[in-house]
């Protein structure tokens, strides 16, 4: 039985598909491979001028192979990600010394080539020598994902081994250079990121998110990791004159530069605050008082802190410094202060006792 799948998209393509991108013209293994590298994470549009400007310069497999390196990273400025230029004079070298500067025809092959991987073998396979092979780039997993309605991220393995059954069962043997830029095109133009255009996809009939009306529900995206959750006891020392105690942060890492509290070790019990300033800070200080603690997000953990506020009976014992020094607290307001210090500054009714 013909696969439906297959002979809906490639009519749809040949009317609707893009049939004369750069790469199309003069189509060789090389000019496929190079496109498809520059594909990687970058949108057409965006390619083609770069696309243009190296084959002007690299024409073939040989002058890439043979130019200076940096003369490769500068024409490839602006397409980011240089480890797959680096990656692409590196597979060029390997295909002019191991391979006589012919671009092998079998997929395995390809994939030994660095920078290779099983989607760009078949797409050079398919496309500059017309063999039946299926890909899976980012375009074919969403389409596949969602005619099918595979749930999970693709990046799971058990998620990526149903989508490469499906590209493997869908692929035709006919017309495999089309079918391979078709269903590219589908993804890329119809079946987008997120509002795909199902009133135009020649898919729509059997396509399983569509019919349960969860479209983008598809593909899955990547589990966020649980960030690591740390603790930290703050202290707001006040001297007799209300001036509060500030540190200033070492110039690199979190609140780089800006002036803050005191950290304590969060080991601490609330009872052991008064013999810790004393001990790390030099300061005689009264009982301490605890303020509502909250908890700051930071791009890679959660931060609990913990306020106390604690008065000073001698300050003297902490002389003023770039480091450490005594502000009012309108003078401290004027400061260079992480949001959270601010608000805990400002906000001095969320207090309570101990
Ligand atoms: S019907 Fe919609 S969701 Fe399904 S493949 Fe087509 S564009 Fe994508």
């Amino acid at each position: 039985m013909p696969d439906r799948f297959a002979e809906r998209l490639l009519d749809w393509f040949d009317k609707h598909g893009r049939h004369d991108l750069p790469w199309h013209e003069n189509q060789n293994a090389y000019r496929v491979w190079v496109s498809e590298i520059m594909l990687q994470q970058t949108q057409v549009a965006t390619v083609i001028p770069y696309f243009n400007a190296f084959m002007d310069r690299f024409p073939n497999v040989q002058t890439l192979a043979e130019a200076p390196v940096d003369e490769v990273l500068s024409h490839w400025s602006g397409l980011g990600y240089y480890a797959r230029a680096r990656n692409l004079q590196k597979a060029a070298k390997t295909v002019v010394e191991d391979f006589g500067g012919e671009f092998p025809d079998d997929p395995e092959q390809l994939e030994t080539l660095t920078g290779i991987g099983r989607s760009t073998a078949a797409a050079i396979v398919a496309q500059a020598f017309g063999k039946r092979a299926a890909i899976l780039d980012g375009n074919v997993k969403r389409v596949l994902a969602r005619y099918h309605a595979v749930p999970g991220w693709p990046g799971q393995t058990a998620v990526l081994k149903q989508l490469w059954h499906h590209a493997e069962e869908h692929t035709p043997d006919a017309r495999a250079r089309d079918y391979t830029q078709a269903i590219m095109d589908l993804g890329a133009m119809v079946c987008t990121r997120s509002r795909p255009k199902c009133d135009a996809c020649p898919l729509q009939s059997g396509c399983t998110a569509h019919a349960e009306g969860e479209e983008t529900r598809y593909p899955g995206s990547k589990p966020k990791k649980a960030k690591p959750e740390k603790t930290t006891w703050m202290v707001i020392l006040e001297d007799s004159d209300g001036r509060i105690l500030l540190e200033r942060r070492p110039p690199s890492g979190i609140w780089g530069g800006l002036w803050s509290l005191p950290e304590l070790d969060p080991a601490l019990g609330a009872d052991e605050l008064q013999e810790s300033c004393e001990r790390q800070l030099g300061l005689n200080c009264g009982d301490p008082e605890l303020i509502s603690g909250f908890r700051h997000t930071f791009s890679h953990y959660h931060l609990h802190i913990q306020p106390a506020r604690l008065l000073v009976h001698d300050a003297r014992q902490v002389a003023d410094g770039d480091h450490r020094s005594w502000f009012h607290r309108d003078e401290a307001l004027t400061l260079g202060l992480p949001a959270p210090i601010r608000s805990l500054l400002t906000q001095p009714e969320q207090t309570a006792l101990l």
